[in-house]
């Protein structure tokens, strides 16, 4: 979001309390997203003027969240105060439920990855209580971490690989892990709480709209008209629309691995038959590379495991590794095209694995948009390799829990004190 857009909603709130929160959370942006700068700078930049800046500034400071320093202390030459955000202060976690791997990343709010835990699982054959328990569980080592290091936590976003209700908070259906509605963001929080640290609020996402939350860059006009393509064992999917996510009506819209593509192919998890994730997710990609008994498709392997054996041999020009790999690329641009003539986007992102196999995904993707969209130049769209792949989703969950502190920074007052105290 531009600052100016903020300074506009700002301005049309009529309670004070809101208008000191939101201007604080506009300052705390600014120096995330711009870095440390003079206070009189700040306030330039914020469109606020440099009394009520300072003023907002000594709150941020009292809440722990930025530091000031005298530039001339610091031989600066020019007089004038330095704010610097202090990232450490707080921080978000996010957590990932896949069919063949959890995952668990805190976040602070300069972007450094303070605690980060993967494990490799069989989902399928745990029911949705013994997912929930292991997820619980690295969530716990995270918190732990947090503490350790004095940092607060804001909030735990858990993405899950189906469609989640965004009023309800349920997962409404997760067909590769085999779930129907589960209260996935209750349970954990309860096993969170059944320990003796205060448990920050635990909302529950779809790990595709997540992962691109963590591929938006305000910089670049190009992925504010963005398609996600997130890779797992099935294909997640979001749409960016004007720099945001577009969640639909009710939360559940780029279930674009469930487009049919192919009426007389194979059987999907979620029981139709030819569904674009049943030829380009990874489940795909390991039957047409590899045998049932080939040690890469061994459950216990994490995901990184399996995709640096497929780099691997890719890179020692395996022939049935290439072959499959060009066979999933020209599927994925096939479907690919479908939302390029659709959408118009300015990129497509190849994110979850498909990052780490960009090298050899990319080019039948972009001879697939050539060929199949209808707009000149394949309609301008970039055809881009997210450059934090399968990390994408828990990044991207850690971001979103960070966004109450960023929208109203007075928020931190009332978290838990996970760290006995030392704020
Ligand atoms: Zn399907």
């Amino acid at each position: 979001m531009r600052d100016a857009d903020i300074t506009v909603r700002v301005s049309a709130t009529a309670d004070p309390a809101a208008v000191r929160a939101a201007r604080m959370g506009l300052l705390l942006r600014s120096l995330r997203d711009r870095g440390p700068r003079s206070r009189g700078r700040l306030a330039e930049e914020t469109g606020l003027t440099r009394t009520v800046a300072t003023g907002l500034i000594e709150e941020l400071a009292e809440l722990g969240l930025v530091t000031c320093e005298d530039a001339d202390r610091r031989g600066a030459g020019r007089p004038g105060v330095q704010v610097r955000l202090v990232g450490s202060s707080v921080c978000g976690v996010g957590a990932e439920i896949n069919v063949d791997h959890l995952a668990v990343v805190a976040v602070d709010l300069a972007g450094s990855v303070i605690a980060e835990f993967r494990r490799g699982i069989d989902g399928r054959s745990l029911p949705p209580e013994g997912v929930l328990a292991e997820v619980a569980g690295l969530v716990d080592d995270a918190l732990a971490e947090a503490r350790t290091a004095g940092t607060t936590v804001a909030g735990i976003t858990i993405g899950v690989a189906g469609l989640v209700d965004t009023a309800t908070q349920r997962v409404t259906l997760a067909p590769n892990l085999g779930w129907r509605d589960i209260d996935a963001a209750e349970d954990v929080r309860r096993r969170l709480a059944a320990g003796a640290a205060p448990v920050p609020p635990v909302r529950v996402a779809n790990e595709a709209t997540l992962a691109a939350t963590a591929e938006l860059d305000p910089a670049d006009p190009d992925r504010a008209d963005m398609v996600v393509l997130y890779g797992e064992v099935g294909l997640g999917g979001a749409i960016v629309s004007g720099g945001r996510v577009a969640p639909g009506r009710h939360g559940w819209a780029g279930e674009i691995g469930h487009l049919p593509v192919d009426p007389r192919g194979r059987l999907c998890g979620c029981g139709r038959t030819g569904c674009w994730e049943t030829v380009v997710g990874l489940r795909a990609l390991l039957e047409a590379a590899t045998d049932p008994d080939d040690p890469v498709r061994d459950p216990v392997l994490t995901l990184e495991e399996r995709l640096a054996t497929l780099v691997e041999r890719a890179r020692l020009a395996d022939g049935r590794t290439l072959a499959a790999l060009a066979e999933v690329g020209t599927w994925l641009g096939t479907g690919a095209a479908v939302l390029v003539n659709t959408l118009n986007p300015g990129t497509v992102v190849l994110g979850g694995y498909y990052a780490v196999l960009g090298e050899w995904l990319r080019p039948a993707v972009e001879a697939r948009l050539a060929a199949d969209v209808l707009a000149p130049r394949a309609g301008g769209t970039q055809v881009a390799i997210s450059a934090f792949g399968p990390t994408a989703a828990v990044r991207g969950g850690a971001l979103v829990s960070l966004e109450p502190v960023l929208s109203d920074p007075t928020v931190l007052a009332d978290l838990p004190e996970l760290h006995g105290g030392t704020r």
